[in-house]
């Protein structure tokens, strides 16, 4: 396993491997890496004969006051999980290789990328869809691996690739959880015990909603209204927002009429620390 820093160098990298016929797989990061990151680089290895994970904590998907400076790092153990999980290569940048004196260019998605992560976090699609591009044009991957943990970045992205043309494939890895259920997140270590308890409270919301959902409920707002009131009454969690939208536009759903793919997701507060999760469905 080597590391690269340098864009350049990585670009060159990528060159030669494609050169000699072989398939790329990338998986973006910020790091921390769990078991879900490594579940999603595990998989690349099937899709790709050269697997890169990058490692980068991008400072333009953090707003203000969010938690950029906290963010946990460390490339060391990083790189030692990564390559144990299959990864060839760990393109690790800084900031100041990413985004030098003068940078001015952005990807703005419309639309989509301005609801629920987008109303709460304004700016965060902007940055995440800019670093995806930029690594897409380092890394030069074939195959491109995202994790449904955040359901609304795989629906921004896919639109990215498709209005950009960016000749990547798109593989979305199904959540990983801890055994009680909370989807794991770099963001966890943030909790408190008594917050960590509380916490699988979110994806039993989740599931709560499904379950009512496929029981034939069709009014969107009995079951928001459900997981609201399971989230209250369960933890101390603040809920920045429930939903129970359509698959595709994330248009919130007044009447779910079958058929239908539907995105139940919530973004709750412990304290400081924010999670989200989703569940994706068929109707
Ligand atoms: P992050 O480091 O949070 O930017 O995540 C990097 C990639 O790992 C993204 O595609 C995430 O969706 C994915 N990911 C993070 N947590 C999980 C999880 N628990 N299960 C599956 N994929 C995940």
């Amino acid at each position: 396993m080597i590391i690269v820093h340098d864009p350049p160098a990585m670009q060159q990298l990528a060159d030669d491997a494609r050169k000699s016929g072989k398939t790329i797989a990338f998986v973006p990061t910020m790091g921390a890496l769990h078991a879900g990151h490594l579940t999603l680089i595990r998989k690349a290895t099937g899709y790709g004969d050269s697997v890169v994970t990058s490692i980068f904590v991008n400072p333009t998907q953090f707003g203000a006051g969010e938690d950029f400076d906290r963010y946990p790092r460390n490339l060391d153990k990083d790189a030692a999980l990564a390559a144990e999980a299959g990864s060839d290569v760990v393109f690790a940048p800084s900031a100041g290789a990413m985004y030098p004196q003068g940078y001015a260019t952005f990807v703005s998605v419309e639309g989509i990328a301005g609801l629920l992560e987008g109303q709460s976090r304004p700016g965060h699609f902007r940055g995440v869809a800019t670093v995806v591009a930029k690594l897409c044009l380092i890394v030069k991957p074939h195959v491109l691996l995202l994790g449904q943990k955040d359901g609304q970045q795989v629906i921004v992205l896919r639109r990215m690739l498709m209005d950009l043309n960016i000749p990547v494939r798109l593989v979305v890895v199904p959540t990983v959880r801890e055994k009680d259920g909370l989807a794991m997140s770099s963001r966890n270590v943030y909790l408190t015990p008594g917050q960590r308890e509380e916490a699988p409270v979110l994806y039993a919301s989740l599931r709560m909603a499904e379950q009512r959902l496929r029981e034939g409920e069709r009014n969107a707002e009995t079951v928001r209204s459900a997981m609201r009131d399971m989230i209250t009454s369960g933890s101390h969690g603040v809920i920045d927002y429930v939903s129970v939208a359509r698959g595709d536009t994330l248009e919130e759903l007044s009447v779910i009429a079958p058929p239908l793919s539907v995105m139940i997701s919530l973004a709750v507060r412990f304290g400081p620390t924010r999670l989200i999760d989703n569940i994706s469905l068929t109707l």
